[in-house]
């Protein structure tokens, strides 16, 4: 197999197919802290790509509620599972060897799904990413296990009180809002017999050529995140599209003038947890300078935003702040060695930090370039990092300015959120 460099897990590894990037890159940020698990966007997805007959349980957004949640059904405990297995007690990383652009997370020195299935061949059959075909009743069920925490219960005589201290909750569970990570190696993409996988030049949107796929699913055995789904009436596999004509900017109610928009189900989320974007690569795969670009900022500058599983290997282009009250050892299974600073600078923003986190769901378009509005001072609290120690944050009531690709001004928010006194007129409809 060639070699490709995997910034993600700070090395170089196996992987089918030479390596070649797109100028652009789909990428997103969620923030797990905000969300409230309310299936909107799993909603918004599935009423505009997969209500037809035989995308019956298909959904390629789902939110699922970990620790037990999972769709399909424990989809990464299954994996993580087949990784142990094929490379006992050595799936470690060493974070000391930290490089803020090459390797910011340090070496991860285990196996990942493409060196896994290259050391450890099948004997039913090559493999090109470790993987599994997940059963049929472990599709059926979306949300199952919804909002059921994990820990001890019974910790105290005080039982709310004495689970509820940060900086790590006892009792806990969170919401994890999934779509495909279109991968920079995508397991699906390596797995396909046809070559009915590509990655799109443009904008690296993977996508399934269905004129190609013969329903196979390799796929759905070679994607880790288990992003890609069988339709049983049309005998092939379908998975999320990146709802390609907004980021087009075709859709002309979001974007008049032709400027890329986000996706369906980031647009529809209530609780503001999603900003998207589209991040400029250079030739070798890095991510070229663009601190002004909030997804560059967010994930590469601060790295507040950290990959989901990035030991699979597959460089996923979806990003999460760490929820930061759940156990440690569990955030760093899921976001690897990030998760100390990612959560210590969540738990107390810099002024400049708290600014570009207002501009998750703040506008349809695109940003691609923010500044920030210099505030008058609002306030001062008190906050208890997750040392315990505490520090004292200022609050500034800046603004924030996003500009889509053309450089148009799309949204202005401040920090503060403006309050509007109702006139104490009669209002009809109102009581
Ligand atoms: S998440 Fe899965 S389906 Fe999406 S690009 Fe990665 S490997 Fe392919
Ligand atoms: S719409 Fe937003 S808040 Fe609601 S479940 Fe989806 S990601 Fe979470």
């Amino acid at each position: 197999m060639p070699t490709v460099y995997n910034w993600q897990i700070g090395r170089e590894m196996s992987y089918p197919h030479e390596e070649r990037h797109p100028q652009w890159q789909f990428a997103f940020v969620f923030n797990p802290n905000r969300c409230i698990g309310c299936q909107t966007c799993t909603m918004s997805c599935k009423s505009t790509w997969t209500f037809s007959k035989g995308q019956e349980l298909m959904w390629w957004n789902n939110v699922e509620s970990k620790p037990y949640g999972g769709y399909p059904q424990h989809w990464d405990a299954k994996l993580l599972a087949l990784l142990e297995e094929a490379n006992p007690g050595k799936q470690a990383w060493d974070a000391s060897q930290k490089d803020h652009d090459k390797q910011p997370y340090g070496v991860f020195e285990g196996m990942t799904i493409f060196d896994a299935a290259e050391k450890k061949p099948r004997t039913d059959g090559a493999q090109q990413a470790l993987g599994y075909l997940p059963a049929d009743d472990e599709w059926r069920s979306p949300n199952i296990h919804e909002d059921t925490p994990t820990g001890d219960h019974f910790q105290s005589a005080d039982q709310f009180g004495g689970n509820v201290q940060l900086p790590e909750h006892k009792v806990w569970f969170f919401h994890l809002a999934r779509i495909c990570n279109h991968c920079t190696y995508p397991g699906c993409l390596a797995s396909c017999p046809r070559n009915a996988i590509y990655k799109r030049p443009e904008d690296g949107v993977v996508l399934i050529d269905q004129s190609r796929c013969r329903g196979y699913r390799k796929c759905v055995e070679g994607c880790p995140y288990k992003k890609t789904m069988y339709r049983p009436t049309t005998r092939t596999s379908e998975k999320c599209v990146a709802c390609f004509p907004r980021l087009e900017g075709k859709d002309p109610t979001v974007s008049p003038t032709g400027a890329p928009a986000e996706t369906r189900c980031m647009s529809a989320c209530v609780g503001k947890i999603r900003l998207q974007g589209l991040v400029k690569m250079n030739e070798d795969g890095t991510w070229a300078s663009d601190p002004k670009n909030p997804l560059f900022y967010l994930v590469r500058e601060r790295q507040i935003a950290l990959p989901l599983y990035p030991q699979f290997g597959t460089e996923p282009n979806g990003y999460y702040i760490p929820p930061r009250w759940v156990p440690r050892s569990y955030l760093t299974q899921m976001f690897g060695p990030g998760v100390e600073h990612a959560i210590e600078q969540y738990s107390c923003p810099d002024r400049e930090l708290l600014a570009v986190l207002q501009l998750f769901r703040a506008n349809r378009q695109i940003v691609f370039r923010f500044e920030i509005e210099p505030g008058m001072k609002v306030g001062e609290v008190e906050v208890t990092m997750p040392d315990g120690k505490t520090k004292t944050q200022e609050l500034f009531n800046d603004t924030v300015i996003g500009y889509n690709k053309f450089d148009e001004e799309v949204v202005r928010v401040t920090v503060e959120e403006p309050t509007f006194e109702r006139p104490a007129e009669v209002h009809v409809n109102s009581i």
